[in-house]
């Protein structure tokens, strides 16, 4: 039984002080529902601060991109060692990371071994485009991404990886993927690249979200399918009500 996961993608919203205001209104909202893992991914700065409000609160807390190495001369990065204490789970390779910023999927292999390394949860983003949508390579293309993001991990390392497929045509439009589609990606595509690597019981094993205009009108329908475990959440997770609407109805649903 895979436990669900929603984790908020904060991007670069919200200071350290509203960063605390929101947790703080979101605690008693969402801890009423054990049953699912409820995590907030915040700006570097607004760590300490939501770290220390959300002290022996069961409510997760994610860093939104790390480096690989433990330290060095990497201006303005920050590390998996230096995010021990504050964060529990990095987001890894989200699109708008290989899009502005250039990362590439060997950057991304060596951040989830790097985060692994540190006992840290990485969120890994995987996800095809509109052209590639259109042009029909959406599966080669995500499993391509999913077998170079896993290259040379272990099965039990694997195990604690949380995968997050994001369409990147949905992220941020308004535009979900069906929640039929969603799962057939999510399941045949990036669980069966998971199956092929590590056999079907670690597959079965590891957690995959749905990630692009996920809100509260949606989620029901897309955590009600077998293969959707979760959802890494963008825009409606900056607010408190939507957010919370969406922790409770993924325990509602299963
Ligand atoms: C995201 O940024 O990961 C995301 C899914 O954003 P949104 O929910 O706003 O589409």
């Amino acid at each position: 039984m895979r436990k669900p996961i929603l984790a908020g993608n904060w991007k670069m919203n919200k200071t350290p002080a509203e960063a605390v205001e929101f947790v703080r209104a979101l605690i008693p909202l969402v801890t009423p529902y054990p049953q699912v893992e409820t995590v907030v991914c915040a700006p570097f700065v607004a760590l300490p601060a939501v770290a220390a409000a959300l002290k022996d609160v069961p409510i997760g807390v994610g860093a939104q991109n790390c480096h690989w190495a433990d330290n060095g001369a990497y201006t303005g990065e920050v590390s998996p060692a230096m995010l021990k204490g504050l964060a529990g789970y990095v987001i890894i390779g989200h699109s708008e990371r290989r899009q502005y910023f250039a990362e590439t999927d060997e950057g991304v292999n060596k951040k989830i071994k790097a985060t692994l390394a540190h006992g840290l949860v990485p969120i890994v983003c995987v996800g095809e485009d509109l052209t590639q949508n259109e042009a029909g390579i959406t599966e080669p293309w995500v499993s391509g991404q999913v077998r170079a993001a896993f290259a040379g991990i272990s099965a039990d390392q694997a195990r604690g990886v949380v995968v997050a497929y994001e369409p990147i045509w949905a992220i941020g439009t308004g535009k979900t993927a069906t929640s039929e589609v969603a799962n057939r990606i999510c399941g045949a595509v990036v669980r069966g690249a998971l199956a092929e690597i590590y056999g079907e019981e670690v597959a079965q094993a590891i957690r995959i979200q749905y990630g692009g205009s996920a809100n509260e009108k949606n989620i029901g329908e897309l955590m009600a399918m077998p293969d959707i475990d979760g959802a890494l959440i963008g825009g409606a997770s900056l607010k408190t009500d939507a957010f919370a609407a969406m922790v409770r109805i993924t325990a509602e649903t299963n």
